[in-house]
């Protein structure tokens, strides 16, 4: 039986995890669940899973869910970050799924790595960020390492390996990342300037939280998931290449020196990929429907438009400054935060990730200290950024 904590468990992925976890009540256990003020949500999710323990970010929706849980199931509630720092490291807890959204995710998921947890990241902005730390906790904590991401999670699937530490990557020749497009694909620079975000959070295939669909509509995401496969199969950005497959149904490819490409394929639902990090190196049920091929009838391949989508672009050039994906993170999430309260265009978030980049002072951070500080000045200067557009 393994004891989950799910970071982010109101969320998206943290609850197509819980339903896996309801699925084989003889596997796993919801031992903790977190998130951040949805006070009505975690209510329910503890009704359900009767967890041990429930932690909110928020001060005040922690009292209102412990006034609400009181006599009605034993759960212990919890306020702020620490105590899901503590749960991350508890001898409890077997197994960590990091998915808070952004750089708020990683002080939580950094623990559960260097506690040596069986860790599951859906969370790509805290390896992103702090890249080099967070993958050294992993090494020095024993941590098992499992992506999430459905595109990680497929290139996990095909590098053929028993040994999580030494995959064949000395016969890899190129993995091929693959990218939906998102919803605006197709469209040109100027049929960008007045999607709304209720038209950018409407991808075609993924379901997910709002960030992260802003991220797919931008490419953001195909960006922070270029380094998120550096960092995780230790590969330089040019051995990764991004191929638009409009149908996220081939989930990404690895080819090898002797011209194999193997590729995973499945329906566009997380509850695959998570399924596959909570049982490895076995498989169970995931609820997730039958791949009918014939139905979907074709696979389109093509290049990405960097001239309609410059943070890809961004992303390349970000990846090889010192700090460089911190920064290029943390003024994403300011310009998505603006452009989703309406505060900036969405093609306004390309201006504010270049402009901080341009201005923040760069460095590589060696300690948590250092992401944390530069994560703050790069937020300061796009939120400069930001007040300028807006005047
Ligand atoms: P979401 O917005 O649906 O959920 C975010 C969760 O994080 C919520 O439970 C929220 O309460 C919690 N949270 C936010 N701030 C917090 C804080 N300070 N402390 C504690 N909890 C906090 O997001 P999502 O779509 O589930 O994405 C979660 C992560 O997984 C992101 O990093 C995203 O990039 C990644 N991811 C998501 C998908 C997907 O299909 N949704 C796919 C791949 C990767
Ligand atoms: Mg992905």
């Amino acid at each position: 039986m393994q004891r989950v904590l799910v970071l982010g468990a109101t969320g998206s992925i943290g609850t197509s995890t819980l339903d896996i976890i309801e699925r084989h009540p003889t596997h796993y256990y919801a031992y903790a669940l977190a998130a951040n003020r949805s006070v009505d949500e975690m209510e329910q999710l503890c009704l359900r899973h009767r967890p041990v323990h429930a932690v909110m970010f928020d001060h005040d929706a922690a009292f209102a869910l412990k006034t609400r849980l009181a006599g009605v199931v034993e759960t212990q509630v919890h306020a702020g970050e620490a105590p899901m720092v503590e749960l991350a490291k508890s001898a409890e807890v077997d197994t960590v799924m990091a998915a808070i959204v952004g750089f708020a995710g990683l002080s939580a998921a950094l623990a559960a790595a260097q506690a040596g947890k069986r860790l599951l990241l859906a969370n790509k902005e805290a390896l992103v960020s702090a890249g080099q730390i967070f993958m050294s906790a992993v090494h020095e904590g024993g941590a098992l390492l499992l992506p999430v991401d459905s595109e990680h999670n497929a290139m996990f699937q095909c590098l053929e390996t028993d040994d999580l530490a030494r995959p064949q990557m000395g016969r890899v020749e190129k993995i091929l990342l693959t990218a939906s497009g998102g919803p605006f694909r197709g469209k040109s620079r100027s049929e960008l300037l007045d999607v709304t975000p209720d038209q950018a959070c409407a991808h075609p295939n993924w379901s997910m939280g709002r960030k992260i669909s802003v991220d797919s509509a931008t490419l953001v995401n195909k960006g922070l998931e270029l380094a998120e496969a550096c960092w995780l199969f230790d590969r330089k950005p040019s051995e990764i290449e991004v191929v638009v497959h409009p149908q996220s149904i081939v989930h990404s490819l690895i080819r090898y020196v002797d011209g194999s490409v193997l590729a995973q394929l499945g329906q566009p639902d997380m509850r695959t990929p998570i399924a596959y990090s909570l049982s490895w190196p076995d498989r169970v049920d995931a609820g997730v429907d039958v791949l009918d091929l014939v139905k979907v009838g074709r696979l389109d391949f093509e290049t990405p438009d960097l001239g309609a989508f410059p943070c890809l672009k961004l992303a390349y050039q970000a990846i090889e400054l010192p700090g460089g994906m911190c920064a290029f993170s943390a003024a994403n999430e300011i310009a998505v935060d603006a452009f989703l309260a309406h505060r900036i265009r969405f093609t306004d978030i390309d201006r504010v990730i270049e402009t901080t980049l341009n201005t923040v002072d760069l460095a590589e951070p060696t300690e948590l200290s250092e992401v944390k500080g530069l994560d703050y000045a790069a937020r300061e200067a796009a939120h400069a950024v930001v007040a300028e557009i807006k005047r």
